[in-house]
């Protein structure tokens, strides 16, 4: 059996313990007290060193707790140290979930379901569907006054407690963590002695989870780090716009809007420009009479068959373009010529499908070369 020196001591970061078991190799250790706290309740577990040997995991397993390490250590007697700020941390958060739990609870009327706390944000399930912004908003005010008000936070093992906030269905005496005037709930967990040194508390993003609504939440030194890391992202988007931090997310509406504007003036210029391309092959295709263009692209893309329309626009002409299966036939107007009838006839020969109107029609066939034959002997 364990000693939880954690359960009364939460600020004890040294301590020193008998060995009472170990595994074969030596790199599970059992203590007849620890002030490690194991992964539960939502809290991840402590780490830190026993006899300069690095504590990688710490696993409740019901009697007892197991130190898992980095590397064997041979000993009867260890002096265990916790990893400070990285427990503290720990506090900090599952402290300002109690808190901010219970005015969900009281202030808002709404139940948490569970509790997660990971590397870089804590969450709660709400029953809950959805929360505007505003409401969101005066949640964080509220709970953050709870955090001013410097609520003491006491721990007690009581034999059968009344007015918990969530009734517990483990049987005897329980651990019992109260925060004064606000919040009564049983956990095993650890937590800082007053509100006041949860700092700060950040609401974040929400997602639906099924029934419930996932709310993500930071405090103190969490929150100063995030809210430092918002403002060097906000200060960098505003240099690019040259902008005050409140006019980034109007430029960047803007900024958006004129790049939109500008790809479509670039698509309609380079449409342009390929239609005179186009003209430009026509002047440069020798022949009497009908003049003919057979092409083979990697692609049939907007810019093709522009040049296609380019080149029978100019004159009494025909274009064929083949792209691997792919074909396109454009025909001038006054060809007499219609390029989906062609098309149709020419795809009941070789086997493919495609169709058109007059002037333009595409298609593809396994046997393309085929196709783009039977079309050219249509067009001659
Ligand atoms: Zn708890």
């Amino acid at each position: 059996m364990t000693e939880r020196l954690y359960y009364h001591q939460q600020t004890l970061a040294e301590f020193s313990a008998q060995v009472a078991a170990s595994d074969e190799l030596a790199a599970t250790l059992y203590l007849d007290r620890t002030a490690f706290y194991p992964t539960s309740g939502g809290q991840p577990h402590d780490l830190g060193t026993l006899n300069g040997v690095a504590v990688l995991d710490v696993i409740d397993e019901g009697e007892r707790i197991a130190h898992r390490l980095a590397e064997p250590l041979r000993a009867t007697e260890v002096t265990g140290a916790i990893d400070w700020p990285r427990r503290f941390d720990h506090m900090q958060q599952h402290t300002g979930q109690h808190l901010l739990s219970a005015v969900l609870a009281e202030q808002f009327g709404i139940g948490t379901v569970s509790f997660h706390l990971g590397d870089d944000a804590a969450t709660i399930d709400l029953e809950a569907t959805d929360l505007s912004p505003e409401r969101l908003a005066a949640i964080e005010q509220a709970a953050n006054v709870e955090i001013w008000a410097d609520r003491a936070v006491t721990v007690a093992v009581e034999e059968s407690p009344t007015g918990l906030r969530k009734a517990s269905e483990r049987e005897g005496p329980l651990r019992v963590v109260t925060i004064t005037g606000l919040d009564r709930s049983a956990c095993g967990g650890t937590h800082v002695a007053s509100t006041g040194q949860i700092g700060l508390i950040l609401l974040r993003r929400t997602e639906k989870i099924r029934q419930s609504l996932r709310l993500e939440f930071l405090c103190g030194g969490r929150a100063l780090r995030r809210a430092r890391a918002d403002f060097a992202s906000l200060t960098a988007a505003a240099r690019v716009y040259s902008v005050g931090l409140d006019q980034v997310p109007a430029s960047a509406r803007e900024a958006q809007a004129r790049l939109a504007s500008a790809e479509k003036s670039l698509a309609k210029l380079l449409v342009e420009a390929a239609e005179q391309r186009g003209v430009a092959a026509y002047a440069e295709t020798a022949g009497e009479g009908r003049r003919l263009w057979v092409r083979e692209v990697s692609e049939i893309s907007d810019e093709v068959r522009a040049e296609a329309q380019g080149f029978t626009r100019a004159g009494d002409a025909a274009c064929l373009v083949s792209a691997g299966g792919a074909v396109l036939l454009a025909v001038s107007e006054g060809s007499g010529l219609n390029a989906g009838a062609l098309f149709k006839a020419a795809v009941a020969e070789v086997g493919g499908r495609g169709g058109g109107g007059k002037t333009l029609a595409q298609g593809s066939s396994d046997a393309a070369s085929a196709l783009v034959a039977a079309l050219r002997a249509g067009i001659a």
